[in-house]
């Protein structure tokens, strides 16, 4: 893996535990990387045990520290779907959606909530 300090780069064998440039030491920069992908499976294990709450707080968490991880977002927004929260479901989609354009599941869950556009037009027969 390459050194995280900007500075260094150092290219590092994967097992190795410290820089062999700056010597900061790489186990826990490994471990972090690894935290969001384990969080996200927690997420998906709760789902599927219904138990919705674990879930949504488990895949809100990988969302806030890879905020550009758009599987863990689909699956937040239907966690929040799913417990009644249509506003957040509409909120992540919508943010995916910002990110890829294409994203199947954004674009489905959307529908499903029967939304247009995030930001609304004013209603053309006032004003
Ligand atoms: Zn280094």
């Amino acid at each position: 893996m390459p050194c995280p300090v900007p500075l260094c780069r150092t290219d590092n064998a994967y097992e190795a535990t410290d820089c062999g440039g700056c010597g900061t030491p790489l186990f826990g920069y490994a471990r972090l990387h690894a935290y969001p992908a384990f969080l996200f499976n927690q997420g998906l294990a709760a789902a599927r045990e219904d138990r919705l709450p674990a879930a949504r707080d488990c895949f809100a968490a990988v969302v806030h520290w890879c905020p550009g991880d758009t599987e863990a977002r689909n699956a937040l927004a239907l966690a929040c779907l799913r417990l009644g929260d249509p506003e957040e479901a509409r909120r992540q989609w919508a943010e995916v959606l910002d990110r890829r354009p294409d994203d199947d599941k954004a674009r489905r869950g959307l529908s499903l909530l029967g939304a247009g556009p995030p930001d609304r037009l004013p209603d053309p027969g006032t004003g």
